[in-house]
């Protein structure tokens, strides 16, 4: 009874599934779909795409940096010369001193001043800047952890770190310095802008670039619907910094730190320009800092803020403001399509790679997987290499994958049941579903062998025929017998056990093998299966009608074929038949 339930569930899906396969492929596509948005907005795989960023940095070409921008760095030669760090602050008013002839464009500072030390020095400093007029000092901010989207709504910020107000009145101008890595440690994005209280202060670098553009403080807007700063220069045209969909500027990482860029030693500045006063040929020409934006930055091993980015995995945090810098000037910045661009592409690709894998085979697909998957990080590689445009990555790359696994998946199953399918249309009987005559004869004939060769299995037959079937035929039409047919042969199997051989011998008889089975055991589920069908009330329409079965038993005894054996059964059938029908008839040598 169950096994006939569990088939009729899978005829039922067999065949559906065969009349909408299109639909079938459907669903499969909306399912990738569904689960790729899904894992895409819950951000699963959010490092893996962080690091397709990084790929695509690395497989693109080094651009050029502004030209202008030079770094003096404050390095170990320099820590050696001058002390231990921090320094006294005569030795950065001294160096703005000397830049200043050369009428740098500005100079910027990555260090905070925010607490006095001597008041001599501060106010040598403070002197030193005024009189440069072009000078730069970094704000920062105390955030706390993991709240770095709302920065620019105030949120998450505790605290604020300004350069001290005698050095902040005469400042060129101030922004902050704030940098915060991804999940990974990697440092790919700045906040543009962070609120605190009554202060707006834009990233240094944004604030030296909008200056040198000729922006003015109350020209440069945020506008966090747009994602997008931009800076309203003198002269009418307005500059756009494009922010990524969370309202962070992706750093456009240029070049490597110590290849890519001019870097002078802060120390030998100042040496050289002791040399030139004492009339000796300095260690740097001075005009190299003629018309530039001099960034001057702690670089000295265990004093700096070194930060893994894409391009290298140690960075000192002061490149992140020259990066940012040389991007306003450059007008080249790195831009995120919309979200809903990225989405769109999840959605094609997930349905198009469904569609499009489930007419393959296993390796074809492969095939047609992994070209797709080159093809799409090559074009996002291009897209960021040339337009600088970042499209989602991982995500379709998922999605194709995911769509190869179902698709194979599906085309398994399919296979598989279809040729389970094919199997049982060449074994089974169309009407009844038990074994056709050609399969029964081979699994008769393995079993004889056996049972010819092992000697002590035992093997019985039964042969059953429906008694006046004609009659049932000729009375209620061949349908009825049909039914009647279809009805006896499963009363048959579900008295036999499942490693009973149940065949359709001919028309209206039955064949049945068991296997380790005496005669009198044959006989008596013979017995059981007679009685069975005599019980049965079959329903014809408003009729009910009954019928029984004459059966026929014999055991394998040294029998030289299979042949000989049935023909006993068949013997013993006819012996039923003979006297009476609606018997069951054991075969003895009296009979034959
Ligand atoms: P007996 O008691 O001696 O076996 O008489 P019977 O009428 O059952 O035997 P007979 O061999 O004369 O007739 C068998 C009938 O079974 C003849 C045939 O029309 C019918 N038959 C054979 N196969 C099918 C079938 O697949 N469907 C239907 N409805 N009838 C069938
Ligand atoms: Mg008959
Ligand atoms: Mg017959």
């Amino acid at each position: 009874m169950r096994t006939e339930i569990l088939r009729n569930v899978y005829n039922v899906i067999y065949q559906n599934i065969l009349k909408h396969k299109k639909g079938v492929v459907w669903i499969l596509a909306l399912v990738v779909t569904a689960v790729i948005l899904i894992v895409y907005q819950a951000n699963i795989f959010n490092r893996f795409e962080l690091l397709t960023l990084d790929y695509r940095f690395n497989v693109r070409h080094n651009r050029p940096g502004h030209a202008d921008i030079v770094f003096i760095d404050m390095a170990e030669d320099s820590i050696n010369v001058i002390g231990r760090w921090p320094w006294p602050r005569k030795w950065h008013a001294a160096l703005i001193k000397i830049l200043s002839p050369y009428k740098p464009k500005a100079i910027a500072f990555d260090v905070i001043f925010s607490e006095p030390q001597d008041e001599i020095d501060d106010s040598a400093l403070a002197e030193a800047i005024r009189q440069a007029g072009v000078v730069y000092m970094p704000s920062v901010y105390d955030i706390e952890i993991g709240n770095r989207l709302t920065l620019h709504e105030g949120y998450g910020v505790t605290a604020i770190h300004e350069p001290l107000e005698r050095f902040k009145a005469v400042l060129k101008g101030s922004g902050h310095i704030n940098a915060v890595p991804d999940a990974d440690g990697i440092l790919r994005r700045v906040p543009p802008v962070i609120k605190f209280k009554d202060n707006t202060t834009y990233q240094l670098g944004i604030k030296i670039g909008a200056d040198l553009l000729g922006v003015k403080d109350e020209d440069i807007s945020f506008d966090p619907v747009k994602h997008s700063i931009s800076l309203k220069r003198s002269d009418g045209i307005i500059e756009d910094v494009p922010l990524d969909n969370n309202n962070q500027l992706i750093i456009n990482w240029i070049g490597k730190w110590g290849r890519d860029f001019k870097h002078y030693s802060y120390v030998d500045v100042i040496k050289s320009y002791t040399s030139i006063t004492e009339g000796v040929k300095p260690f740097i020409d001075l005009n190299v800092f003629r018309d530039k934006i001099c960034v001057i930055g702690l670089t000295a091993a265990g004093l700096i803020d070194i930060k893994p980015i894409p391009i290298e995995s140690a960075y000192p945090a002061v490149g992140t403001n020259a990066m940012i810098v040389s991007s306003v000037l450059n007008n080249d910045f790195i831009k995120e399509v919309p979200d809903w661009v990225n989405l769109l592409i999840l959605i094609v690709f997930s349905i198009s790679a469904t569609l499009v894998l489930c007419d393959h085979r296993l390796l074809s697909g492969i095939m047609i997987t992994v070209v797709s998957i080159t093809a799409y990080a090559v074009f996002s590689a291009l897209l960021f290499g040339i337009f600088n445009i970042v499209v989602v990555m991982f995500y379709p790359i998922l999605a194709i994958g995911l769509s190869y696994i179902m698709t194979a998946s599906y085309t398994q199953i399919l296979q598989s049941i279809e040729r389970v399918h094919l199997f049982k249309q060449a074994t089974r009987d169309g009407l009844t579903q038990l074994y056709n005559i050609r399969h029964f004869n081979l699994l008769f004939e393995a079993e004889f062998n056996n049972a010819s060769t092992l000697k002590f299995r035992a093997l019985s037959v039964i042969m059953a025929d429906i008694d006046n079937f004609k009659h049932a035929n000729d009375t209620y039409g061949h349908q009825a017998g049909d039914l009647i047919l279809q009805d006896v042969a499963n009363i048959i199997q579900s008295k036999c056990r499942a490693l009973d051989v149940v065949g359709r011998y001919g028309g209206e008889e039955f064949i049945i093998m068991l296997s380790g089975a005496k005669i009198s055991d044959a006989a008596h589920l013979a017995e059981k299966i007679r009685v069975a069908v005599e019980d049965r009330k079959f329903r014809i329409g408003n009729i009910i009608y009954t019928t029984t079965i004459s059966v026929g038993v014999a055991e394998y005894s040294n029998e030289s074929n299979k042949g000989e054996l049935i023909e006993k059964a068949d013997k013993a059938l006819y012996y039923s038949k003979k006297n009476g029908k609606n018997k069951v008839t054991a075969y003895s040598s009296e009979i034959g």
